[in-house]
């Protein structure tokens, strides 16, 4: 897509510190990184959503965020590494080309998921899985 700034960093628009490239996906540090060696790994064909992401690049893309994120733990400088997908505005999404974030990590590196714990109330868990199950299909 013409006016997506993941498409123009593939077509070589626009510069990034690339990490990795192959047929199916891309792989660039982060402009503004939540750890040195925030890495995007995003598929070469332009989605906004994971779920429109066909599924070859799909694996390919959690296979090489995976790998990089183990190549930083081996470098030494780290001990471990999230791999986040924002999806959808509401969850944080900014960039609306599909990515995953590998965030390289240290204990001591100062940074906290702002993670909640909620409980549910009695039958929540039986209505919404219930609707869930409606909707979801492995295929
Ligand atoms: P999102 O919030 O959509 O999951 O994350 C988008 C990410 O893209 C952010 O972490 C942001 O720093 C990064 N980003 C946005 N524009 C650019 C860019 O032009 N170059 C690079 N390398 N990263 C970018
Ligand atoms: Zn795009």
């Amino acid at each position: 897509m013409s006016d997506c700034i993941f498409c123009k960093i593939i077509a070589g628009d626009i510069p990034a510190h690339k990490v990795y490239e192959d047929d199916l996906v891309l792989a660039f540090l982060d402009i503004a990184p939540i750890t040195k060696g925030h890495t995007l790994v995003i598929p070469k064909i332009h989605q906004e959503s994971i779920s429109a992401v066909p599924s070859e690049y799909q694996h390919r893309i959690l296979e090489i965020s995976s790998k990089i994120g183990k190549a930083f733990v081996r470098t030494q400088e780290y001990d471990g590494f999230n791999l986040h997908l924002n999806n959808g505005q509401c969850a944080g999404q900014v960039v609306p080309h599909a990515h995953m974030h590998v965030v390289p990590r240290i204990g001591t590196d100062g940074f906290h998921w702002n993670w909640r714990n909620l409980e549910y109330k009695e039958n929540e868990i039986e209505e919404l899985l219930s609707k869930f199950n409606e909707k979801f299909s492995a295929s």
